[in-house]
């Protein structure tokens, strides 16, 4: 069953109000924040503070995203009525792995928006050093502080709005699993994660600025994009092959962001279905999003080997089963697009 959070709120000093906003959600009187070493400092610490003068309040430093590990750590969790989150992506992955393994609500307080896992139900998790996309468990409230996600670097904003941009690319792969007749097709969940690349797009300056109003947005698109994932069950809504090249680049330890590599894998996979590529392209740039892999240090031979790599990823029915993409067409590709 898929819920949405049953508060999704962003303030000015939220960590001063999140004891009152918690409060009548009624999850208990022992609370776990799961924070990171250097979130600790910018947010957990401080939520700590204020969170125990009405809670029997613990901190914990999450490590590991390694799935045994982690279900060693749930013992950890295990007297706390609720968890609360505190940082980016690997620490909401731990939070909510550790909520689902253990049956206890939990609260993401995300320092970084960065991409769509931050609230998300799915955990991307390692498993014996290979990474994994788990069903977990959707947070009961998310939380965010205008203050402190404002001086996020804008570098990890604008990963985050081309994780959305991403969902451009993926919407359309999965009509073409559709039309394959592969995979079952929603379309309201395709209207729902389309939804939110428009938002984000239309919203471009805002989010750039970092006001009131684009922080805003970008989270609530994130959310969106998660709950679309969440609704349908699978990561199929925004999740197509722009996501097969950046999990391909990210198995061979290139660098960039998650949401860096898929804006410009949606550049290449729009190419591919034959859909306005320049148009992503335009819309990347405009954020000020890499477009080529040069932007973030990713060789060309690297760019060139997660292209070919892209559709062994997984199963998924993407546009390259379509192609049979040898290095050779891979080059012609890449360059034809600018990527290399
Ligand atoms: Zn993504």
């Amino acid at each position: 069953m898929a819920t949405l959070p049953a508060i999704i709120d962003i303030e000015k000093n939220m960590i001063k109000k999140a004891g009152d906003i918690i409060r009548p959600m009624n999850l208990g009187n022992k609370c776990l924040i799961v924070t990171g070493v250097n979130t600790k400092k910018i947010a957990g610490q401080k939520l700590y503070n204020e969170l125990k003068k009405e809670y029997e309040t613990d901190i914990i430093i999450g490590v590991s995203n390694e799935k045994k590990e982690l279900e060693s750590f749930a013992k950890n969790v295990e007297p706390y009525n609720f968890l609360v989150g505190v940082g980016g992506g690997k620490i909401m992955d731990i939070t909510k792995y550790s909520a689902h393994l253990t049956g206890k609500p939990w609260i993401s307080f995300p320092t970084v928006l960065s991409h769509d896992g931050i609230v998300s139900s799915r955990a991307s998790l390692s498993d014996n050093g290979t990474k994994t996309s788990i069903n977990a468990k959707e947070p009961r409230a998310i939380l965010a502080d205008y203050d402190i996600l404002k001086e996020a670097p804008i570098r990890w904003m604008i990963s985050g709005a081309a994780d959305l941009i991403s969902n451009y690319s993926a919407v359309e792969d999965w009509r073409l699993a559709s039309s394959a007749e592969q995979e079952k097709y929603s379309e309201l969940c395709a209207g729902l994660s389309l939804t939110a690349a428009n938002a984000c797009v239309a919203d471009m300056k805002d989010i750039i600025r970092k006001n009131y109003n684009g922080v805003r947005t970008l989270l609530e698109a994130l959310v969106l994009s998660g709950f679309a994932m969440n609704l349908f069950g699978s990561s199929r809504p925004a999740s197509g092959s722009e996501h097969n090249f950046a999990h391909a680049l990210e198995m061979m330890n290139a660098p960039g962001l998650h949401g860096e590599q898929c804006g410009i894998g949606t550049i290449i996979s729009s190419y591919l279905q034959k859909k306005n590529w320049v148009k992503i392209k335009e819309h990347l740039k405009n954020f000020g999003a890499p477009t080529k892999a040069s932007d973030i240090k990713i060789t060309d031979e690297q760019a060139i080997e997660a292209l070919v790599q892209a559709p062994k990823i997984r199963t998924r029915y993407t546009i390259l089963d379509r192609y049979d993409i040898d290095r050779k067409m891979a080059k012609q590709i890449l360059e034809t697009v600018g990527v290399i």
